[in-house]
């Protein structure tokens, strides 16, 4: 009788286990991975630091998220816990060989990557330049943080993993979903420091919108061409022209060991006389530079033919960044150097074949 009543406890909890289990993985959903990497999304403010940190964990984020069970299978990777503005493209590198692991699991949809908003359009775009896999990647953030009114992690966490699962998001590559909009990673920009609209797509347009678990479909992304992620990555600096800069900055640059050098120019693309020279010097070191401009919207194009004209300055070899912003275009002169092994005129043209 004893030994009875022991066979069936045992086996009603073993019941009351496989049913839990059944619950939590539900096989019919799909399996969704989300990478936390810091950000206001994941920060609090604290009295003692006077500011938000750092605080909350992959788990926490995923728990503050009603509903989110009944959309995906969730598995959470802390990748790391950082304000954004401390990342660095060797940190992308890596996030970027963690998450082409998680995706290579067939079993995994896609992955939803919290990150803090200041630098995300670049860590966006350092993935969708070097991911192997096409399945979605999704960066989402926080505007506000989930001690303050309002917080939009949850909503945007929320969607981006419904973005994921959906058959609508297709062959979109890496975005930045905030607010309900879908961006590109090549195209997206932040514009407003604090409001939770801050991210767009300029004139390009927004590839799509989120609403009530839906996805509208605006545009499909723009075609990126792929890098091998290099070994060692190059430094290359940034530098801006602006009404009376003697281009010294860019001799700096050039004398203190830089690979490559992205020019912030004015306008369509101009200099002034002084850094015109000053690039001449970084040219004849073999430096490879890239204009981009200071304007928000439009490319950069060679009219201009006076000391430091668009037009001079391609002609001179300098490479014209079209519409990237500086930032993006850094990264991406990043990849193309050790592309082109030291070979000024591969670095133009594979430049410009992955603009
Ligand atoms: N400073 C924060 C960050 O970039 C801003 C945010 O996440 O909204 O990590």
């Amino acid at each position: 009788m004893r030994r009875l009543f022991i066979g069936f406890m045992l086996f009603s909890v073993a019941c009351f286990l496989f049913s839990g289990l059944a619950f939590c993985e539900d096989n019919k959903l799909p399996n969704v991975t989300v990478i936390t990497t810091g950000g206001t999304i994941a920060e609090k403010v604290s009295a003692k630091s006077g500011g938000a940190v750092p605080a909350l964990s992959g788990k926490d984020l995923i728990d503050a998220v009603p509903g989110l069970s009944k959309v995906a299978n969730i598995d959470v990777v802390n990748f790391c816990n950082i304000d954004s503005s401390q990342m660095t493209p060797e940190i992308w590198a890596n996030l970027s060989k963690t998450a082409d692991k998680i995706l290579s699991d067939p079993s995994v949809k896609g992955v939803v990557i919290t990150h803090g908003t200041d630098t995300m359009v670049d860590g966006a775009y350092f993935l969708n330049t070097t991911l192997k896999s096409d399945k979605p990647v999704v960066f989402v953030g926080a505007m506000r943080s989930a001690a303050e009114l309002s917080a939009d992690g949850p909503d945007n966490i929320l969607n981006a993993v419904t973005q994921v699962c959906s058959d609508n998001a297709k062959d979109w590559g890496v975005t930045v979903t905030m607010n309900q909009y879908i961006n590109s990673a090549r195209n997206v920009r932040k514009t407003q420091t604090t409001n939770v609209q801050t991210f767009n797509c300029g004139e390009e347009g927004y590839l799509g919108y989120i609403a009530m678990g839906k996805i509208k479909r605006f545009n499909d992304a723009p075609k990126q061409r792929k890098f091998d992620i290099p070994e060692k990555l190059p430094k290359v600096d940034v530098i801006a022209d602006f009404a009376g800069s003697d281009g010294s900055l860019i001799r700096y640059s050039v004398d203190n060991g830089s690979d490559g050098i992205v020019m912030i120019g004015v306008g369509a693309g101009n200099v002034n006389a002084e850094v015109y020279k000053a690039i001449q010097y970084a040219l004849g070191k073999n430096v490879p530079v890239v204009l981009t401009s200071r304007v928000f919207n439009g490319r950069v194009l060679p009219i201009y033919a006076d000391q430091g004209g668009g037009a001079t300055l391609q002609k001179a070899g300098v490479i014209l960044g079209g519409d990237l912003t500086p930032f993006k275009a850094r990264l991406l002169l990043m990849m193309v150097i050790p592309e082109a092994k030291g070979d000024m005129k591969k670095v133009r043209e594979i430049f410009k074949d992955s603009l």
